[in-house]
């Protein structure tokens, strides 16, 4: 559970108020974390210390199907058949 802010009296009577640290930010969560830099970077991104790769390759698969499936000519299943198309020979008279 995050620290709740705090408040504090400046010399001039006005309400400081003290936020906590981000807990992304602490020295403990960014020395525990694997997936970013000692500054708490991963990449150019500030990293909440959280690992979505699993997500990340769930989302990957799935938009990758749709893409395979959306690109690849109509199969025509046993449920919906090829209809037969209409018979265009004319009986010679
Ligand atoms: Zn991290």
């Amino acid at each position: 559970m995050p620290d709740e802010p705090r408040m504090r009296l400046g010399p001039d009577g006005r309400v400081i108020l003290d936020e906590p640290t981000p807990t992304h930010l602490t020295a403990a969560e960014i020395t525990n974390c694997p997936l970013c830099d000692d500054d708490g970077y991963r990449g150019s991104t500030i990293c909440d210390h959280i690992d979505r790769t699993t997500t990340t390759a769930r989302g990957l698969a799935a938009v990758r199907a749709a893409l395979t499936k959306a690109t690849q000519p109509h199969q025509p299943t046993p449920k919906n058949p090829p209809t037969k198309p209409p018979d265009t020979q004319t009986t010679p008279l």
